[in-house]
C-alpha cells in the first residue's frame, strides 16, 4: 500500500510515537511524507520514506496528486485544530480529493489506531487491484 503521512507542527511528536509504536506494520508499505515530518520519523526508524515538499510549500498538493491519480491508498493528517496554517487552502483541497477518490484519511491519532489496525489485517488488500488494472479494465 502507498501511505502518506503528515503532521503538523504540535502533532510531529504524536506522529513519530505513533510511526514507532506501529513500526512494524508500517514496514511493510511504501511509504510517503510531506519534507519535515518525514525527516522527524526517519531519524527515529528503520523506515525509508519518499519525502515531498514541506507542507507549506506544496508537500501537500504533492500527496494531493496522488490522491487525484487513485495512487495513495491511506493517508495519516495530524492536523493542528487549534492553529492556523497558512496553507490551509492546500489542507482543504487534499481532504476534498480523499473524498472524491474515497482514500481513507486519519486526521487524528484514534482514527489513525483504527486503521493501522484495518491495515495489518488487510482490509485494504482490495486496494491492490486499483494498482494493478488501469480505470475501465475492471
Ligand atoms: P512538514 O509539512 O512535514 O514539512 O512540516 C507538514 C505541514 O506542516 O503541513
Amino acid at each position: 500500500m502507498n501511505i502518506a503521512l503528515i503532521a503538523h507542527d504540535r502533532k510531529k511528536d504524536e506522529m513519530v510515537n505513533f510511526i514507532i509504536a506501529y513500526e512494524t506494520v508500517f514496514e511493510n508499505h511504501i511509504l510517503y511524507a510531506t519534507g519535515t515530518t518525514g525527516t522527524r520519523i526517519m531519524d527515529v526508524t528503520k523506515l525509508s520514506i519518499h519525502r515531498f515538499m514541506s507542507g507549506p510549500l506544496g508537500g501537500d498538493q504533492q500527496i494531493g496528486a496522488m490522491v487525484a491519480t487513485n495512487e495513495m491508498d491511506l493517508i495519516i493528517f495530524l492536523r493542528d485544530p487549534l492553529m492556523a496554517q497558512p496553507h490551509e487552502p492546500d489542507i482543504t483541497a487534499l481532504l476534498r480529493l480523499c473524498d472524491v477518490q474515497g482514500i481513507p484519511c486519519a486526521t487524528n491519532i484514534a482514527t489513525a489506531e483504527i486503521l493501522v489496525k484495518a491495515l495489518e489485517r488487510g482490509d485494504f488488500a482490495w486496494r491492490e487491484l486499483v494498482h494493478k488494472y488501469k480505470p475501465g479494465e475492471l
